[in-house]
């Protein structure tokens, strides 16, 4: 007799369980872990579900047959699948919801995922079988369908296989694809013209321009340009060189290069660029000369990973952390295994990718959130497919991604690094999974028996708690590289400075000479302002009414360019309006300044200079940041002022002033960890300075110049903060002393929400006595029309962790099945 096969699935969506399909015996063989398989749900929807368990074991109702395999091989790896579901235990959320984060949506077909023919899809159809032709047909006909609405036009039920053949051949897509579509990437090279493109032709041109000192400056022009052919074997008179390289030397400057290719001499080329450039290396990361503290670091990290899965690098800021993670890297590819480097998304710019590839070239994969679907689909595979015996060069053995790459199909991890650790933007927030990406990071390298590597200059509380209670070793990195010295930082007390009348707008006199100063030599400045738009608020100064979020429970923003108040909630948006809209009088006022002001101020300060804006208004679009960030690089701009985003991880040779507009706004923020969350923004920001030859000066104005947080950053000193912060953690039990788990309810009816948070806290103090905070509105009481509540949990770090969440898991289970409140939803956030 023959065993029947049973496998348990996951569906793409937020159900809590597995489902279990009966395997019929023709694909007995093609069922396995890890593919897609065609199930029906539901009434009559099928979707493509992946495969988890293969089994005997009969379930205790019928369960339905599995129509169709999808896959040839396995999408997802074994490792991988125990990260989701580590994830889902931990984090108390479903399996469905950490699949639907990792899995890129191409791999996600269902009945409703609509398919269009792809944009770039030539007509040829030779390669296509005929139920292909058939469903290709049917799309020129009707331009968008969904998977059920082609199934029936063709009449074929199993439809989802050809429809993935299709994706495959390039001749459909995805409405996902589709709405955020691939932008060929072009860029102009210059070359030779055809005439003179051989040595013999090449040379009989030069001396014919140097017959007339008229033409002779074309010549050298000529001459320069191919000097930038060079290679090991000589010049190249057919090489063509990037635009971009060519304008390098007073001998070619953009206006001889404009004559020359007015002749003819020189031509241009427009050449596209491959989705995922294929980069070959440059220099190996033997070139690299660790400096001697490095090395020793470096030794250092080698011992104590023979101690720790763990590590912590703390080395200050522009000490040459990034070169020892190239050394660390390279040792580890060779044993030829997969490392993973993790940065916060924004810090995730072409400096760093850069600085990878020129050691690692084509090794080097990026995956972050800002890539389309068919980015995410080739990455996918390129790392997953690291055991196929065909010699693949394009193999992604170094990926280099924001927190969502943690959930890539790793096949064998040798090193994970996690760059600037502390990072608050490695903590997912919403939606569910509420993962963090360093402690998930972690985790997935205990199983590949990896190593991790946490580097910052300022340890998050948590990973410094860690290393006290020697869970993880540390290595410490004090100097920075080479001759370079750490800046000198003034506190400028803004209260006395008013008073003598050496402000102007927001700027103190004091930072105003140091801007100036900069600027004369030829130095850069860049300026922290943690508020973007142009005032805080806009107010009345007859009723003192200020506008308001139609949705949440902020105060909108005036954005001057754009003439609108804006909610940086939710995107809401309104015109100025002209009168008040409560009292109609005409006396209103825009109070404090924002990014957008501070740019307007100083332009009329420094006229001469040429200043940018980062924030998240200017670097919306896909290469909004690197246009800002590589036009600094190049010193086309003097000044850059900007949000956080101006802290992470940038390297700048010529910045020496950096000014921190108003400190206050960091430390008066009501939340156990803003103390730590101020110290390393103002750390990092400072951390900008001063980074090459040139000395660093860093101005911070505040109000409490007295500030404990103020003076640590002054004095660079943070086992100062530690020790002060650790007391109070302890004090208060928070983390990294305590475990917390936040619990949100959300309802439109603010009655309603009240009332359940009531009901909802009952059980809570029940079971977990004396360590339930709450319920309580949070600052922002409703965003997005939902009115919130907040519970914070406390449980100890004791072993008995899983089962108090268990319990917490269960209690909010039963809560949602109070009828008054089933519509009331129910957010839990684990280590929040
Ligand atoms: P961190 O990440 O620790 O802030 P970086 O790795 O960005 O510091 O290094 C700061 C600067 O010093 C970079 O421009 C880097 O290229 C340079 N640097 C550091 N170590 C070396 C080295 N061993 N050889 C050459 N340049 C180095
Ligand atoms: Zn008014
Ligand atoms: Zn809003």
């Amino acid at each position: 007799m023959r065993v029947t096969h049973f496998a348990d699935v996951l569906l793409p969506l937020p159900l809590p369980a597995l489902f279990t399909y009966r395997v019929p015996y023709e694909l007995d063989d093609a069922v396995a872990f890890g593919k897609r398989v065609i199930v029906p749900f539901g009434r009559s929807k099928l979707y493509s579900a992946l495969v988890v368990r293969v089994h005997e074991n009969a379930p205790q109702v019928t369960a339905k047959y599995i129509l169709d395999v999808v896959d040839d091989r396995p999408v997802i790896s074994e490792r991988q699948f125990q990260l989701w579901q580590w994830m889902a235990d931990y984090y108390l959320c479903t399996l469905g919801e950490v699949m639907a984060a990792a899995l890129p949506s191409a791999l996600k077909l269902a009945s409703e995922t609509k398919i269009h023919l792809h944009p770039n899809f030539s007509g040829d159809v030779s390669t296509l079988n005929p139920n292909e032709l058939h469903i290709a047909e049917a799309l020129t006909y009707k331009e968008i369908m969904t998977v059920d609405e082609i199934s029936k036009a063709v009449n074929i039920q199993k439809v989802i296989p050809i429809i993935k053949s299709l994706v495959d051949k390039r001749v459909v897509v995805t409405d996902e694809e589709v709405r955020n579509p691939y932008k060929a990437k072009k860029e102009t090279y210059v070359r030779l013209g055809d005439e003179y493109a051989s040595e013999a032709s090449f040379m009989a041109l030069l001396d014919q321009l140097n017959l007339s000192t008229r033409t002779a400056g074309q010549a050298d022009g000529l001459l320069a340009f191919i000097m930038l052919t060079k290679g090991a074997k000589g010049y190249d008179f057919s090489a063509r060189v990037p635009k971009s390289q060519v304008v390098c030397s007073s001998a070619l400057t953009p206006a001889r290069l404009q004559t020359l290719l007015k002749k003819g001499f020189l031509k241009t080329e427009e050449v596209i660029m491959s989705r995922l450039t294929d980069f070959s290396s440059r220099e190996t990361a033997d070139n690299i000369q660790l400096s001697e503290p490095q090395q020793k670091a470096f030794q250092q990290i080698h011992e104590q990973f023979g101690q720790f899965p763990v590590v912590l690098l703390h080395g200050v800021t522009g000490s040459g952390k990034t070169e020892i993670y190239i050394k660390l890297i390279d040792e580890v590819l060779k044993q030829g295994k997969q490392v993973l480097y993790l940065l916060p998304e924004i810090a995730l710019t072409s400096q760093i990718v850069n600085r990878l590839r020129k050691y690692f070239g084509e090794k080097v994969g990026v995956y972050h959130s800002r890539f389309n679907e068919y980015e995410r689909v080739e990455i996918w595979n390129r790392v997953l497919e690291q055991d196929s015996d065909i010699a693949n060069t394009s193999k992604y053995q170094l990926i280099l991604g924001a927190r969502s790459a943690l959930l890539l199909p790793y096949q064998n991890l040798g090193l994970i690094i996690v760059d600037e650790e502390h990072d608050a933007s490695y903590k997912q927030q919403d939606p569910a999974p509420r993962y963090h990406a360093r402690d998930c990071a972690i985790v997935l390298g205990n199983m590949h028996k990896a190593k991790t590597l946490l580097g910052t200059a300022t340890p998050s509380l948590e990973s410094y708690y860690n290393v006290k209670q020697n869970k993880y070793g540390l290595v410490e990195l004090m100097r920075r590289f080479a001759q370079s010295k750490l800046p000198d930082i003034w506190v400028v007390n803004m209260i006395e400075a008013r008073k003598q009348r050496q402000v102007q707008g927001v700027f103190s006199d004091f930072l105003i000479e140091r801007i100036g100063e900069a600027l004369d030599k030829k130095e850069q400045v860049i300026l922290f302002q943690n508020r973007r738009g142009y005032a805080v608020r806009m107010i009345c100064n007859t009723c003192q009414t200020m506008p308001t979020c139609k949705y949440c429970d902020v105060t909108l923003t005036y954005h001057k360019k754009s003439r609108l108040l804006k909610c940086h909630y939710c995107g809401y948006a309104i015109d100025v309006p002209q009168v008040c809209p409560t009292c109609h009088s005409t006396d209103i006022e825009m109070k404090g300044f924002g990014t957008e002001k501070v740019e307007d101020t100083l332009a009329e300060i420094f006229p001469q200079a040429s200043i940018a804006r980062m924030d998240l208004d200017t670097t919306r679009s896909k290469n909004g940041y690197q246009q800002i960030i590589s036009d600094f690089e190049q010193h086309k701009t003097d000044i850059l002022v900007g949000t956080q985003m101006v802290t992470k991880g940038l390297d700048f040779d010529r910045v020496s002033v950096v000014g921190i507009l108003n400190a206050d706004a960091l430390i008066s923020f009501p939340d156990f960890r803003s103390f730590e969350r101020a110290f390393q923004l103002l750390a990092q920001v400072s951390g900008r300075a001063g980074r090459k030859e040139v000395p660093g000066k860093v101005v911070i104005q505040s109000y409490q110049p007295e500030h404990p947080a103020l003076k640590y950053v002054e004095t660079n000193d943070f086992m100062a903060m530690y020790r002060s912060q650790i007391a109070e953690r302890k004090e208060y039990h928070y983390p990294p002393v305590t475990r917390l788990v936040k619990i949100t309810l959300k309802h439109p009816d603010e009655k309603v929400v009240t009332a359940a948070a009531q009901a909802l806290a009952i059980p809570l103090r029940e079971a977990f006595p004396g360590m339930v905070l709450g319920p309580e509105a949070p600052l922002v009481s409703r965003i997005q029309n939902y009115y919130l509540e907040d519970f914070w949990v406390k449980f100890p770090k004791d072993n008995k962790l899983e089962q108090h969440k268990k319990t917490l898991w269960q209690i909010t289970e039963d809560f949602k099945l109070n009828k008054p409140f089933k519509s009331v939803r129910v957010v839990i956030n684990v280590d929040a």
